[in-house]
């Protein structure tokens, strides 16, 4: 089994004294910050003046231009959205980088694909929670954390394991677990689980059983539970205890229609599909189409985001919701995402 390394197996004190800088300050980078200054350390936040800014003051930071954070800090978190990344990094990153700083990042994206080339002479790491910021600051808050995986591309001090691992350590990944990675196998492995299985896979396949029950003549409100609601309550099984411990919860009679069936709808095809998937993220392509999809200003991004959100699944899912105070509101909705 791989080594997952826990808080008593990591040594501190390469990032004691250090003065960390994170820059952003969204779902990722309000955590990780609030988490540092929890842990001891000395962070500075690093922002353009807007929303997050004031976010970040009310919060108790200092809080400064990209540019400012960068110079008086050793250590720079980038926990800017990938696509806005490079534009950041040449403009206010890398001039303010000193030899012997270390610049880290929570996905392995641009590095990977070569759109930040980082200066020779600074430490380059990967911190890279397995899970959303907002599930690594309360889990924080309540004594534990989100696992998390950490790797180096660059180390030019003799520390950026070291640090790495102080740094994931700070963010309470470390009392989850840490397991160690490259760039190359965290940014391939989280495009190929994000696109194959947790969004992209998962979205159709609701879309298809909600589809193939409506085309049917049954009513869109029974669809969307059996499709769409249910699906939390399966995961929550599988996430305490795997696929025997969901199997055992339900009833025998779906446990056979999971053995008889499923291998029907996810079968050989859809296998060949996603090592389809997968060469492209390995080949580059993917990237390749999503800087160049950015470098458009989203055409293409922003029409599939009007049609998904216009499914009937979404209208009565709505209104379902509405009647079930106990689900809870979303943190944002896809219409504000859209305006950012
Ligand atoms: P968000 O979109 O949530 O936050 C982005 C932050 O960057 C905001 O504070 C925004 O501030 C700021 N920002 C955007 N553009 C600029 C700019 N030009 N100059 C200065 N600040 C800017 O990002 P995430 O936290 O989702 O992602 C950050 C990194 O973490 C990415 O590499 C991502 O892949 C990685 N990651 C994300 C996970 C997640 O769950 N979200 C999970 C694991 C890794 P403003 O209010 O001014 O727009
Ligand atoms: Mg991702
Ligand atoms: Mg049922």
């Amino acid at each position: 089994m791989a080594k997952v390394l826990y808080d008593q197996d990591i040594n501190k004190e390469v990032l004691q004294g250090k003065k960390i800088a994170v820059v952003g300050y969204g779902s990722q980078g309000h955590a990780h910050a609030q988490n540092l200054r929890n842990s001891g350390y000395d962070v500075v936040v690093g922002l353009r003046p807007g929303k997050s800014q004031q976010k970040a003051e009310n919060d108790g930071f200092d809080v400064k231009s990209v540019a400012d954070a960068v110079k008086e800090a050793n250590v720079v978190m980038v926990l800017l959205p990938d696509e806005h990344q490079v534009e950041v990094y040449k403009e206010s990153i890398k001039p303010n980088l000193q030899a012997g700083n270390a610049m880290a990042f929570a996905h392995g994206f641009n590095i990977h694909f070569n759109q930040i080339v980082p200066p020779s002479d600074v430490d380059v790491f990967l911190v890279a929670p397995k899970g959303p910021g907002h599930l690594v600051k309360r889990t924080y808050d309540e004594g534990a954390g989100v696992p998390a995986l950490y790797g180096v591309f660059q180390d030019v001090t003799g520390n950026a394991k070291e640090l790495s691992l102080a740094y994931s350590q700070g963010i309470g990944a470390a009392r989850a677990g840490v397991l160690e990675t490259t760039f190359q196998e965290e940014t391939e492995t989280d495009l190929f689980g994000e696109q194959t299985v947790l969004c992209g896979g998962l979205t159709n396949l609701i879309k298809s059983g909600f589809e193939t029950l409506t085309e049917a003549g049954y009513q869109p409100e029974v669809a969307y539970f059996e499709c769409m609601h249910e699906v939390k309550l399966i995961v929550d099984l599988l996430y305490e205890g795997g696929l025997e411990n969901m199997r055992y919860s339900i009833s025998d009679t779906a446990q056979w229609g999971d053995f008889v069936s499923g291998p029907r709808v996810v079968n050989e095809e859809t296998k060949a599909r996603m090592q389809e998937v997968l060469s492209e993220i390995q080949s580059g392509e993917f990237a390749k189409g999503w800087i160049l999809e950015n470098q458009a200003n989203r055409p293409q991004f922003y029409a599939t985001n009007a049609k998904e959100n216009a499914h009937p699944i979404e209208k009565v899912g709505k209104e379902l919701r509405a009647l079930m105070p106990f689900v809870k509101q979303p943190l944002q909705t896809n219409d504000e995402k859209q305006k950012d």
